[in-house]
């Protein structure tokens, strides 16, 4: 791998690196697990398609009734007036009317029935007098109306998904449609994280307990693990580092060796507590980013053996945007996933954003509608990289350009929702 160093934190004109220059570079070194396994499609949910999928069938199956009604041949509809058609019997979902409709006959047929031979058209009851033995139709019916045709949906041979396709909930919908039981997908990623900091403290050995001074909860492992767990990968929970030389490096040699991607908080600055940085150099290729963003500027990429690491900034808020805009999108692309990029919105901001320019911000806002449902956006407030409150508030992030110096009331600016209805 070769990996990009400029600009870096021994870069002597201190420039940062702008935040789309940081994902170019990214998606360029990274690389996607190649190993397949065949699994059950109840298995395969959130899992990625490593072959396309060929339909071995016609979805439908047959021409069947899209509505509960009256299966008839449309040479039986009058041209004017009404006309009374012999009732022959019924067609049910799944119960097949063993004869054929003749002109000025109907079948009593149910959503989903198939349409016996002779018949074209479904005349829905609404529109129908029946009795016992007859059915009264008229002259507005409508020829071939409420009739599904075989393949309608997905045809015999189509190429129904792509290799690299994530299966969602429409995607093993479609498959079990097809009688696909067993996909053939990318195997799981493997992704370790791991937080430093003599300072952090971990919940279960000081619950109840007041906090030494100078001590804090270990917030960063709790947001990155949920995070993650809304990925479909192998989830490996290292703990908390200290920080001293050899237990990092202990904890990047073993995550090295664990995972295919490693996630690390805090220790990344140039500070004499960082060691974060200082193994890597010694491990691995690294390079060490200082983004043009906020928050999270930041950020040591590279690779130990075969394991990609991802060193992000402590600062609770830092962590979850450096790794919701660089380090999710980079696991979906190891992933084997072959869209990655997700969509922005356009909402009114209705609060004033103070900013500066030169680095991109990502603020917190609160998304919602307007009277006449155009999208709105209000800001969380005080946007410290410390508070993860803000977070928690937030349902969106506020995404301002690096050269935009503040927004004001009523400016149009782009939004990145937390929330995706299916994926
Ligand atoms: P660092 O980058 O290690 O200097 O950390 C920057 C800030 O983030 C410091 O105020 C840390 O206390 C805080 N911080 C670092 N790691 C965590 C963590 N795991 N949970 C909560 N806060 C953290
Ligand atoms: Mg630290």
């Amino acid at each position: 791998m070769s990996i990009e160093k400029q600009p870096s934190c021994d870069d002597p004109f201190d420039s940062l690196l702008p935040v789309e220059e940081a994902r170019a570079r990214l998606a360029a070194a990274l690389q996607s697990v190649s190993e397949t396994e065949s699994i059950n499609l109840f298995d395969a949910i959130g899992r990625v398609l490593s072959a396309d999928v060929v339909s071995p069938v016609n979805v439908p199956g047959f021409v069947n009734s899209a509505m509960d009604g009256y299966a008839i041949a449309s040479s039986s509809i009058p041209t004017n007036g009404e006309r009374q058609l012999k009732l022959c019997g019924t067609a049910w979902a799944g119960q097949v009317f063993d004869g054929r409709v003749e002109q000025g006959e109907a079948v009593r047929i149910f959503t989903g029935g198939l349409m016996p031979p002779g018949s074209d058209t479904v005349v829905i009851q609404e529109h129908v007098k029946a009795t016992d033995e007859s059915v009264i139709i008229d002259s507005d019916v409508q020829p071939h109306k409420n009739v599904r045709l075989a393949g309608e949906d997905v045809q015999l041979n189509q190429r129904v998904l792509e290799r690299g396709t994530q299966l969602n909930a429409a995607e093993v919908g479609v498959l079990a449609s097809l009688g696909v039981n067993e996909v053939v997908v990318f195997r799981q990623l493997r992704v370790a994280y791991f937080t430093t900091g003599d300072e952090l403290c971990e919940l279960e050995s000081n619950t109840g307990k007041a906090l030494e001074p100078g001590m804090l909860f270990d917030s960063n492992r709790y947001s990155l693990r949920a995070m993650l767990s809304g990925l479909p990968i192998e989830i490996f929970d290292m703990g908390i580092v200290r920080d001293n030389p050899d237990d990092t490096r202990n904890a990047m040699q073993k995550a090295a060796r664990l995972a295919d991607v490693v996630i690390t908080s805090g220790g990344v600055s140039a500070g004499d507590a960082d060691f974060v940085t200082q193994i890597f150099h010694e491990l691995g290729d690294v390079s060490f980013w200082k983004l043009a963003m906020r928050p999270g500027r930041p950020l040591a990429f590279g690779q130990i053996g075969n394991a990609f690491f991802f060193g992000l900034p402590g600062n609770p808020v830092a962590v979850m945007v450096t790794f919701l805009q660089f380090v999710k999108p980079a696991i979906k692309q190891m992933m084997g996933l072959k869209k990655t990029a997700s969509f922005t919105l356009q909402a009114t901001c209705l609060s004033h954003l103070r900013k500066s320019p030169g680095r991109v911000e990502f603020q917190r806002g609160v998304l919602g509608n307007d009277e006449y449902g155009k999208l709105t956006v209000t800001s969380t407030g005080k946007q410290g990289a410390g508070r993860i409150s803000s977070m928690s508030a937030a349902n969106c992030l506020i995404v301002i350009a690096a050269n935009v110096d503040g927004v004001n009331p009523g400016d149009e600016v782009e939004v990145q929702p937390f929330h995706g209805l299916l994926s």
